[in-house]
């Protein structure tokens, strides 16, 4: 199999995966890592938590209009989530407006995943690109963002191999 998630983390790592892979105990490990369940359910609860997280990490970035979950979003390489600054004229004055989509998938995952996705896509608010700036945003708010990262890309792995 093509461990699609997992485009360019070193071979090693990745024969290590595959070792998990065929001992069937890839999900195993991903759980005993991040054993804390999934917390949020619904667009409120969602909405409430990234604006709590946005105000303790990026007070100066504009507000948010729309925080959804997303159930046509699906999670490939880089693209963990959807994030649009829509800008429009409005009484003269353009007005970016900002919406954050999350994958409903999210509401299944680990809670240490929901929180990695809502960083990544808080760090978006002020850097576009998956850059050197964005990732250094992204450890500012999280600075355990990369092996997070890596975990959420072994448990989405997980997943497709439980046929789930
Ligand atoms: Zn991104």
């Amino acid at each position: 199999m093509t461990l699609k998630y997992l485009h360019g983390y070193p071979p090693a790592l990745l024969a290590q995966v595959q070792g998990l892979i065929d001992a069937g105990r890839l999900a195993e490990v991903v759980a005993q890592r991040h054993p804390e369940p999934a917390a949020i359910r619904n667009e409120r609860a969602l909405y409430d938590y990234v604006c709590e997280m946005k105000a303790r990490h990026m007070r100066s970035a504009p507000p948010l209009s729309k925080v959804v979950f997303d159930p046509k979003l699906h999670i490939l390489n880089n693209a963990l989530g959807t994030h649009t600054a829509i800008s429009r004229v409005q009484g003269g004055q353009l007005k970016a407006k900002r919406e954050i989509r999350i994958a409903t998938l999210f509401k299944d995952a680990p809670a240490d995943f929901m929180r990695m996705i809502v960083v990544h896509e808080l760090a978006h608010l002020k850097e576009r690109a998956h850059d050197k700036a964005f990732y250094a945003l992204c450890c500012h708010m999280e600075p355990d963002y990369h092996q997070l990262e890596f975990d959420l890309r072994l448990w989405l792995t997980a997943r497709d191999i439980g046929g789930g």
